[in-house]
Parts: structure tokens; C-alpha cells; sequence
């Protein structure tokens, strides 16, 4: 059916652009700044002005495709200022890193027969060359990649991808609410001082990991590609649908039936 969500109207940027403009902001950023040293070493002053000058590229760039006006994009700029602050603050608690590459345009992933294509946010080298896959979410973000039917396999196919001397990956979520990492790391103080090794379903090294993750979206993918879709949604799936005006499962759901948790 194709049935897309309609944007809901919202006066200023809608949490899209939102979203768009701190990648964007933050792409610029880490291409001045490039390590974990530079910004242990930068002044607040010049901070504040990289800050601004990144915010500034990125509502100049997004306002060119939708101008909310002057009011907005001010109120916008002064928050952005505090969240990417607020940022920066928790990259200063990492073990020593250089980043490798920002906001890189992968070669298309290919599981099953089919072809994802995929950006990959930021790949950060630590000091004894091992690496890190981040990925910015300016919204809600939890560990939602685990599992065989992972609400978003997103990280898994990125880990696909870059595989080699990969020792986490991680969410870095960038919201005036909450700033931190939300990742999978065999490593401990990857993200910050005295942070521990994360569960990696049991494995015991993200290799390991990677190996079940493999396996797990080539599944997926077959199943896709075969067609096979039976009605079995988890209940988070349904809750986050934008299909139930055109759907009966939720009923099922607030019945509290068979779906799976
Ligand atoms: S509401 Fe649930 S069952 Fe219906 S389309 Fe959405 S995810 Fe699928």
C-alpha cells in the first residue's frame, strides 16, 4: 500500500530536522576537531565558537530546504548549543580515540540477495588501532539491536561491514534530556572511566557477536526476500506503528494475545 506517516505540523523544526541538524552539526565538528586530544585541549571560548559555527553550517544548509523563520532558527541555535556542549562532555570521559571516518557512504550492504544502503555515522580508531561504530539518535535510543528479531538491526549490519579490530558499538544519544552512549562493547572504558563490558548476548568478544549477527540478518533477510510474512508482531513493533489506522493487530494487542514481547 505504501502508506507513508504524514509529518505532523509543529511551529520551528519537527524532530526530523531536528535530528538532521545535530548530525550535521556534529559531522562538522569531529572534521575540525578529529581526535579525543584536540578536545581535551580546546579552550571553552574556542569550543563555544566551533559549536556555533557548526550549528550555523547546519541551519544554513537545512534552511535552504525549509525556512521556519529568523525566531526559530534562533531558539534552535541556543539549543543546540547546550545539547552539543552537553555532548562533548561526555566524549571527554573516552579512552583516547581519532576519528576515522564521519558520516561515511558504505558500500551497499547485500544480505540475502537483497542491497541495504547505509551511512554510517562516525567510525572512531582508539589508540592500538581498534575501532569503534557510533551512531547519533537525537531521540529515544536503547539497546533495541539484541535479540533474533531485533526491532532495529541497524548496528549489526554496520558491524557487518566493518568488521575488522571492531571492539564496540554504540548509539550516542545526543538530546537536551540525556546525553550518553547506549553500546555493545567488549571492552571496558571504551565510553567512559570504569565502564563495563556489555552483555553481548552471552558471547564472550564481539567477533563473536558479529559471527550471531551474521547469521541473524542473513535469516531476516531470507525471510524477507521469500516473502514470508506471517503476522506475528512484537507488541513493540505495534506500539511504534504507524500503520494502525489500517491495521486490526493493535486490538489483539490491547487484549494482551498471543504477540510476542
Ligand atoms: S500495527 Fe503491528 S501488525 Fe499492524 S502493521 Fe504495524 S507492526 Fe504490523
Amino acid at each position: 500500500m505504501r502508506a507513508e506517516k504524514l509529518d505532523r505540523p509543529v511551529p520551528g523544526f519537527n524532530d526530523r530536522e531536528r535530528g538532521e541538524l545535530i548530525h550535521h552539526a556534529l559531522e562538522h565538528l569531529w572534521s575540525e576537531l578529529r581526535n579525543s586530544a584536540e578536545l581535551l585541549a580546546i579552550s571553552p571560548a574556542a569550543q563555544s565558537q566551533l559549536v556555533n559555527e557548526s550549528v550555523a553550517r547546519a541551519l544554513a544548509n537545512l534552511s535552504r530546504v525549509r525556512d521556519p523563520g529568523v525566531r526559530w532558527q534562533l531558539r534552535e541555535r541556543t539549543r543546540m548549543h547546550g545539547v552539543l556542549g552537553k555532548w562533548l562532555d561526555v566524549e571527554r570521559l573516552r579512552a583516547a580515540f581519532e576519528v576515522e571516518h564521519l558520516e561515511q557512504g558504505a558500500p551497499v550492504a547485500r544480505h540475502a540477495g537483497l542491497d541495504f544502503n547505509v551511512r554510517i555515522d562516525r567510525v572512531d580508531r582508539l589508540a592500538d588501532g581498534a575501532r569503534v561504530l557510533i551512531d547519533y539518535k537525537s531521540g529515544a535510543a536503547s539497546p533495541d539491536w539484541r535479540d533474533d528479531r531485533p526491532d532495529n538491526p541497524q548496528l549489526p549490519i554496520y558491524a557487518l561491514l566493518q568488521p575488522d579490530a571492531l571492539v564496540a558499538v554504540a548509539y550516542g544519544r545526543v538530546n537536551a534530556g540525556e546525553c550518553r552512549f547506549i553500546a555493545e562493547t567488549e571492552r571496558v572504558g571504551v565510553f567512559k572511566p570504569g565502564g563495563r563490558i556489555s552483555q553481548m548476548e552471552g558471547m564472550t568478544s564481539l567477533a563473536e557477536l558479529v559471527g550471531v549477527w551474521s547469521q541473524r540478518i542473513e535469516r531476516l533477510a531470507a525471510d524477507f526476500a521469500a516473502g514470508r510474512a506471517e503476522v506475528a508482531p512484537t507488541a513493540r513493533a505495534c506500539k511504534s506503528c504507524h500503520l494502525q489506522s489500517l491495521c486490526r493487530i493493535p486490538g489483539a494487542l490491547d487484549e494482551g494475545a498471543h504477540l510476542d514481547e
